[in-house]
C-alpha cells in the first residue's frame, strides 16, 4: 500500500536523506521547511502521513501538531514526531499535543517503515469509514459529525504474567479507567471478547507469547478491531519490529513510564470510540437507509439518488440507462397458501436470483412489496430487453424451495422495460414507462417481458 507523506524538517539535510529513503519504497513525498507553510501543504495536499521535526525556529513541531489535531479537515491524518533520542519528555508532550506515532533520531529505516505501514492501514481504514460516513450525511440519515470523543473510562484488559509490572500498570490505570489484569492467556482470550476498549500485553512475559496473543486477537473476527498496546523492551529490536508487523496499534517500551501509558492509553481509547461511532453509524443508519432487510438489495430511496444521476446524465448525451419493472405473479397466492414467512422466503430467493443474473455495474433495488427494479447504466432498450429475458426465464425456470426444501414453489414474474429517451428525460417518467410496460405484461397474461420504445 502506497501513500503520501509530509516530511517537515527546518534543516535541508534530514528532509533529503528520508525523502531518498520513502522515495526508495515508492511513497509519495512532500516537503516542508517550517510549521505554516506545514499547515498548509496538510491543508491543500491531504497527505496521508505526516513526518514532523519536534525542534523547528518559530513554530514547533508540537504547535504544528496540536493545530493539525484541532482542525476537523486534518484532525484525522496520523502525525509521527520525529524527537531526539531518549526524548522521554518529548514524546509525553507530543502525546498530548495529539501525536499519534514517534520516531527518535537518527531515524531506524526499519521502525521507520513499520511505523509507516501501520499507520497507512489505520489511515486507509479511518478514510474508508469518514467517507461512507459523509455518505451516510448526504442520505441524510447520520445527524451531526462526530464530536471529538474522551479517551477516560476505558475497559482495559492488562495481560502480563509479571505480577509485579502488572499490578503497577494497574493502579496506575485506575486513576481514570477500569482495567482488569489477566495472568494467563486462555482467560484473557475470553475476556477480550466481551466489552473491551483496549487490551495491554507485555510481550516479554515467560509463561506465554505474547506475540502469539496479539496475532490471535488480530485474526478473531470478535476481537479484530480491539486495539492493542505491546508492551516491548526497546532493546529487543526484533521483537519491537515483530510486534509492529502483526498490527499491535501500539508500542509502550519498558519500564513503563506512568504519564506515557496515561497518554497511550487515551489515544488508543479515543481513537477506538470514534471508529466504533464511524462503524455504528455505518451499520446502522447507513445501511439501513441504502438496504433493504429482507433481501439486502438495495432500497427505492438508494434508486432514487443514483437514478436521477444517470439520468440526467443520458439526457445530456452521456450513455443511455434503461431500466426494468419486475412484479411477481400472483404472489398474493403464496402468501395466502403458505403463510408470510414462506411469502418471505421467496423474495429472498428471488433476489438471489435477481442479483445473480445482472451485471455488476447494475443496480437491482427491492422496490417495495413484490416489485423490483434493476437500473442499468450505459445499456441499451434491445439489450436491457435481453438481459429482462433471460431474468424471467432464470425464474420461472426451476422452482423455489422453500420450507426447508420441503415445498416447491414455480414462481413467475411479469416485467417492463423501458429506456432514457435523451433531452427533457425525467426519472419518473422512466419509471413509469417501464411501470406500464410491466403492467401490460400482466395484462398479456404474465410471466413475460414487455418492452415500451417510447
Ligand atoms: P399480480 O400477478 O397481479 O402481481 O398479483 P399479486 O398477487 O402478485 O399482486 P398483489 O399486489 O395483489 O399482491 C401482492 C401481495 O404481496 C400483497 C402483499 O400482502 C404481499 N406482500 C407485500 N410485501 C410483502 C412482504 O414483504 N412479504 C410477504 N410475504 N408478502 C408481501
Ligand atoms: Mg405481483
Ligand atoms: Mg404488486
Amino acid at each position: 500500500m502506497s501513500a503520501r507523506i509530509l516530511v517537515v524538517d527546518d534543516i535541508e539535510a534530514n528532509v533529503r536523506l528520508l525523502e531518498a529513503k520513502l522515495t526508495a519504497e515508492y511513497y509519495e513525498v512532500l516537503v516542508a521547511y517550517d510549521g505554516p507553510t506545514a499547515l498548509a501543504i496538510a491543508a491543500s495536499e491531504k497527505p496521508d502521513i505526516v513526518l514532523l521535526d519536534v525542534m523547528m525556529p518559530g513554530m514547533d513541531g508540537f504547535s504544528v501538531c496540536r493545530r493539525l489535531k484541532d482542525d476537523p479537515e486534518t484532525r484525522h491524518v496520523p502525525v509521527v514526531l520525529v524527537t531526539a533520542l531518549d526524548g522521554r519528555a518529548d514524546r509525553v508532550a507530543g502525546l498530548e499535543a495529539g501525536a499519534d506515532e514517534f520516531l527518535t533520531k537518527p531515524i531506524d529505516d526499519v521502525l521507520l517503515f513499520a511505523r509507516v505501514r501501520s499507520l497507512t492501514r489505520l489511515k486507509s481504514v479511518m478514510d474508508e469509514l469518514r467517507q461512507r460516513e459523509a455518505s451516510g450525511r448526504r442520505v441524510g440519515v447520520i445527524a451531526g459529525a462526530a464530536s471529538r470523543m474522551g479517551g477516560s473510562g476505558g475497559r482495559i484488559l492488562i495481560v502480563d504474567d509479571n505480577i509485579r509490572q502488572a499490578e503497577r500498570v494497574c493502579a496506575e490505570l485506575a486513576v481514570e479507567h477500569r482495567p482488569i489484569v489477566e495472568h494467563g492467556v486462555d482467560k484473557a482470550i475470553l475476556v477480550a471478547r466481551g466489552p473491551v476498549d483496549l487490551v495491554i500485553v507485555n510481550t516479554a512475559s515467560k509463561s506465554f507469547d505474547g506475540l502469539r496473543f496479539a496475532a490471535h486477537l488480530r485474526s478473531d473476527e470478535a476481537t479484530r478491531n480491539l486495539p492493542v498496546l505491546a508492551i516491548v523492551d526497546y532493546d529487543d529490536r526484533p521483537r519491537l519490529v515483530k510486534a509492529l508487523e502483526i498490527g499491535v496499534n501500539d508500542i509502550l517500551p519498558r519500564p513503563v513510564d506512568p504519564q506515557e501509558l496515561a497518554a497511550r492509553v487515551r489515544t488508543q481509547i479515543r481513537r477506538k470510540r470514534y471508529t466504533d461511532y464511524l462503524r455504528d453509524n455505518l451499520d446502522q443508519s447507513l445501511e439501513l437507509a441504502v438496504t433493504d432487510q429482507l433481501t439486502g438489495l438495495h432500497n427505492r430511496r438508494y434508486m432514487a439518488s443514483q437514478l436521477d444521476a444517470l439520468v440526467r446524465r443520458a439526457a445530456a448525451g452521456g450513455d443511455p440507462v434503461s431500466l426494468l419493472v419486475i412484479d411477481i405473479d400472483h404472489f398474493k397466492k403464496i402468501n395466502d397458501s403458505f403463510g408470510h414467512d414462506v411469502g418471505d422466503e421467496v423474495l429472498r430467493e428471488f433476489a438471489v436470483r435477481l442479483a445473480s443474473n445482472v451485471r455488476a455495474i447494475d443496480l437491482p433495488v427491492r422496490f417495495g412489496g413484490e416489485e423490483f427494479v434493476v437500473v442499468m447504466p450505459d445499456t441499451e432498450l434491445d439489450h436491457a430487453h435481453r438481459i429482462a429475458e433471460r431474468i424471467r426465464l432464470h425464474v420461472a425456470g426451476s422452482p423455489f424451495r422453500v420450507m426447508d426444501g420441503q415445498e416447491l414453489l414455480t414462481v413467475t414474474i411479469s416485467i417492463g422495460v423501458a429506456a432514457s429517451l435523451g433531452e427533457g428525460e425525467r426519472p419518473d417518467n422512466l419509471v413509469k414507462r417501464a411501470d406500464e410496460a410491466m403492467y401490460e405484461a400482466k395484462l398479456g397474461g404474465r410471466n413475460r417481458v414487455i418492452a415500451r420504445a417510447a
